[in-house]
């Protein structure tokens, strides 16, 4: 009797297992265009000065310094105060650097996630958004808003904004029981802000990606219990969505990665259609339409898979994921042209020259690609004319 059911259970683990790696490669659901007009903007809480989300993290958080406690205890108190339905986490590690001789340097990663409430931890697979949040050593003073002060927050409106919903979604699901293999219900989300991405003097493999290094070997070493639907806390990631360089005017973004173009696409279409309905406060103004139609910032949407090639030309914090078999969507601005924005590891990479608009919409895009991800469709509030009222009253506040 023990024997059989523990084998008729086995082989339901399996079924399960068999259905979830089927439902990782289309786990997805297209969100209306009412839902779409409906999402949440950031409004004043991305001005660059008074800003709720952005403006604590314009300022030098290097590792290990008062900055990036400063900044730590923003990203605490955010999640604390406006998501107090998410489970918080530190992971920290220490490390020698290239200007710190023996001393060792501090490297904290903020954790944030929210699994739905019946599901055991090891049996959630998680979206997971992700963006560093230290600054570089030198030059001194340096802010790093576009890399990465402005996609943390960028997340951070995401996040907010899919909140209500998610919980609207999970309590209906609850009342109406569940069954344990609808695989819905156990898709959770997951936001990392890394420590420690820059180098301190000259990018090598042992002096960058601090941070990223350390969560992704120890994460790697966590195992969930034996019979959980994911081995370790690392396979818990579906999807490893790294955020680095946005918030410069006219993006562009490629498709670095075949196994993953079918979620490149998807965010594609979702900003094709928020520029067709108007949501995209970079756009150029209506009259100029043939001119809007032109721009895409992730200019690979029709591409077709087979032309996709793994461009491992870009080191960033999801290299030590991907090594260890992650699937990573990759939203970096590069251009083969012109590189990285100009500001890139300058001085001049500070909040006066992001383009708010740009910010704006890109945290509006990660929304939605994040509501789509949830399934969160008819479950947002809308109230699409208010809204609308309120993106064209604000065209010079940023
Ligand atoms: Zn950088």
């Amino acid at each position: 009797m023990v024997v059989l059911s523990s084998s008729r259970h086995a082989l339901w683990r399996c079924v399960f297992s068999l259905l979830l790696l089927v439902h990782s490669a289309v786990a997805y659901s297209v969100i209306s265009d009412d839902t779409l007009r409906a999402l949440p903007r950031p409004g004043d809480d991305f001005d660059i000065h008074t800003g709720k989300l952005l403006s604590p993290i314009l300022i030098p958080r290097v590792p290990g310094t008062p900055g990036s406690t400063a900044v730590l205890n923003h990203f605490n108190d955010f999640f604390q105060t406006s998501l107090p339905d998410w489970k918080i986490e530190f992971q920290n590690s220490t490390s020698k650097t290239p200007v710190s001789g023996d001393k060792e340097v501090p490297f904290v990663n903020f954790i944030a996630y929210r699994d739905p409430p019946w599901a055991s931890k090891g049996d959630v697979g998680r979206l997971t958004l992700v963006a560093h949040y230290d600054s570089k050593y030198s030059p001194e003073g340096f802010i790093g808003a576009i890399d990465s002060a402005a996609p943390c927050a960028m997340i951070m409106h995401a996040m907010r904004s899919i909140d209500a919903a998610l919980t609207k979604k999970w309590t209906e699901m609850g009342a109406r029981g569940h069954s344990n293999l609808d695989l819905d219900e156990h898709t959770g989300i997951q936001v990392l802000f890394l420590d420690g991405e820059e180098a301190f003097q000259t990018w090598t493999d042992t002096d960058s990606l601090y941070g990223a290094r350390s969560l992704a070997e120890t994460w790697e070493d966590s195992y969930h219990p034996v019979m959980s639907n994911f081995k370790t806390e690392l396979s818990s990631i579906t999807l490893f969505v790294l955020l680095d360089l946005l918030g410069a005017k006219s993006p562009t973004i490629r498709s670095h990665f075949p196994t993953t173009h079918w979620a490149y696409q998807n965010m594609g279409k979702l900003e094709n259609r928020l520029r067709e309905l108007g949501e995209l406060r970079s756009a150029p103004p209506h009259e100029e339409k043939a001119k809007r139609n032109e721009i895409r910032w992730l200019v690979d949407v029709e591409a077709s898979e087979r032309h996709v090639t793994s461009r491992g030309g870009i080191s960033d914090d999801h290299l030590p994921f991907m090594h260890r078999g992650v699937e990573i969507l990759h939203l970096i601005d590069f251009n083969s042209g012109s590189g990285f924005p100009k500001v890139w590891h300058t001085m001049e990479d500070t909040g006066e020259n992001l383009d708010g608009p740009t910010v704006e919409d890109w945290s509006m895009l990660v929304t939605a690609f994040a509501a789509e991800w949830m399934e969160l469709d008819g479950f947002f509030e809308t109230t699409p004319s208010a809204r609308s009222a309120d993106l064209h009253s604000r065209k010079t506040e940023l």
